[in-house]
């Protein structure tokens, strides 16, 4: 699965390296993340549901189920965000040291 590059129109975005993070484009170098805007929002929720899951989890199931569904939402969100969201270049291959 591959999503458009916002720079070179290429399908060459691997969906499974934005999920937790950016992704290099391998034809024109960019770096490529989805929008700052969908990022945060996304963080946002991915933590609420995340916390409220893992404490109705931890009340019910203990420490050690709520320690194994953890990584179910974060993963599934992260998943809905890097295949839908819409994406941007966030900085070219040279100016990458920069902050961002
Ligand atoms: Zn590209």
């Amino acid at each position: 699965m591959h999503r458009t590059c916002p720079n070179c129109s290429r399908k060459s975005i691997p969906v499974t390296s934005l999920i937790l993070t950016r992704a290099f484009c391998p034809t024109c170098g960019s770096l490529i993340g989805v929008r700052r805007l969908y990022a945060l929002l996304f963080f946002v929720v991915t933590f609420a549901v995340t916390a409220a899951s893992c404490i109705a989890i931890l009340a019910q199931q203990g420490f050690y189920a709520a320690l194994i569904w953890l990584p179910l939402p974060i993963g599934a969100l992260g998943y809905i965000k890097a295949r839908f969201c819409p994406l941007q270049v966030r900085s070219g291959p040279l100016d990458d040291a920069g902050p961002h």
